[in-house]
Formats: C-alpha cells, structure tokens, sequence
C-alpha cells in the first residue's frame, strides 16, 4: 500500500451470534480502516448459546474470500490483546442512548489503559438500531423468524440447535376483519 501503514482496527464483542447489525458495523469500518479484525471475547462466566468455535466458523464463512476482515478471539484486556495485534482502532458500535453509558465508561477505561489505541463509534442502519443478539435469541426461542435480521449461517444453526425445520416467516400476518 505504498509504504502506507495500514490501520488494523479490532471490533470486539461476544457475537451470540453475529446479527446484521454487526455486519453493518463491520461494513461501515472496512470504507475507513484498512483491516478489521473481529474479535470474540471468551467470557468463562457466560453461557453462550454458540460455543467461540461455532462463533468463529460463522464469522469466517461470511468474510470467506475478503482478505480484510480476519478472525480471532481473545480473553483478558482488550487493550492488550489489540497492543499485541498491532490494532491502533477499537470500533464499536452504538445503536442507542441505552448503550451511551456503558460504551463511554469503557471508551475512558480503555484509553486510561493505553492511551494509543483509539475507540471510534459507528451508528449502524436505523433498521439495525433496535437488533441485539439476545433479542434474535429471544425471537427465535419463541417461535419468531429472524431471517432478515441475521446471516444465513446464523439461522441455519439455529434451527438445527431448536430441531426446527423450516423457517417461518418473518413478516408479520393481516389480522383477520
Ligand atoms: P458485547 O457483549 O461486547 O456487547 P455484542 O456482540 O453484543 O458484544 O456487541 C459487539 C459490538 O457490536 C458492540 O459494540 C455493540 O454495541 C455492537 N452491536 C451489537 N448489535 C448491534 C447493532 N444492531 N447495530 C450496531 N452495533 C451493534
């Protein structure tokens, strides 16, 4: 890249399971920065529904052929793991003011921790704002289709985790008059 450094940026999250609002995200950081690494806390204290292997595949299967997004996972500090990476951009997305508070704390701590690494907010589609990987979840639990709101990967594996064989449909039926 012309003896350009090329900025590494990490998009860290738990990703159970990756929902198109983080592939907007994902979307969004790849016009600014030259790479983008997703990457997978391993949280030992929380019961994923997808193990960090089935998280990863997904993950990898969707940037399949694109050389710009990579993979990995990482447990302690971010702020180390992105040191170590070479990433100089922790990206995060804010869908609304609910997520304010807890992205400024972090934002704050991190750079307290290591002043280098930058955190760049990005705001995804509106029809993203309101997705979250628990309500998918949720929704899908409970008998609702999420086909549009999630990669084909993501709802194939659901419904083999909920023995479920076709998908329903997503949008929502004509009351009776
Ligand atoms: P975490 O457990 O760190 O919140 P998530 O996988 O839920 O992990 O989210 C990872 C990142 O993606 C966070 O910055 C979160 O705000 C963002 N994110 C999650 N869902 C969306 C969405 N629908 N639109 C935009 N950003 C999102």
């Amino acid at each position: 890249m012309n003896g350009k450094r090329r900025t590494l940026a990490v998009f860290p999250g738990s990703f159970d399971p990756i929902t198109n609002g983080h592939l907007d995200i994902i979307e969004r950081s790849l016009t600014v920065f030259d790479l983008v690494t997703v990457a997978i806390l391993v949280n030992l204290e929380k019961q994923p529904l997808f193990t960090v292997e089935e998280r990863v595949e997904i993950i990898r299967e969707e940037y399949q052929g694109n050389p710009r997004v990579k993979v990995d996972t990482f447990t302690g500090l971010l702020v180390d793991y992105a040191e170590k990476a070479g990433a100089t951009v922790i990206v995060r997305g804010l869908r609304a003011i609910s997520d304010f508070e807890f992205e400024f704390q972090m934002a704050l701590m991190n750079r307290h921790l290591n002043s280098r690494i930058e955190t760049v907010f990005m705001m995804p589609a509106e029809r993203y704002s309101y997705l979250s990987s628990r309500l998918v979840k949720e929704v899908f639990q409970l008998g609702g289709g999420v086909r549009e709101l999630v990669p084909a990967g993501v709802e194939r594996r659901l419904r083999e985790k909920y023995g479920r064989s076709r998908a329903p449909q997503t949008a929502p039926r004509r009351r009776a008059r």
